[in-house]
């Protein structure tokens, strides 16, 4: 018997991967993203800054130290369409 994969979601508030632990979105999220959003990228830039502050929000609450620029290289950055 071989379970489901977990979705690669995103534990809040530690913006941890569900499925692997990574920093969301992990890997696999972010291909999962794209692939989700590729007929709209500016839907998707659209997501990731609303999830980006809802993670800036969360994780200043935890106390730990959020650098805007950090955020921006891992919700955003990657998402840009570049060509
Ligand atoms: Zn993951």
């Amino acid at each position: 018997m071989s379970r489901p994969p977990r979705p690669h979601e995103p534990m809040r508030p530690l913006w941890r991967c569900r499925a692997c632990g990574a920093q969301w979105p992990c890997q696999p999220a972010r291909l999962s993203l794209l692939v989700q959003y590729r007929h709209d990228r500016a839907g998707l830039l659209v997501y990731l800054a609303t999830v980006m502050s809802e993670a800036a929000a969360q994780l200043g609450q935890l106390g730990g130290p959020v650098r805007p620029a950090e955020l921006t290289e891992r919700f955003l950055t990657w998402a840009r369409a570049r060509d």
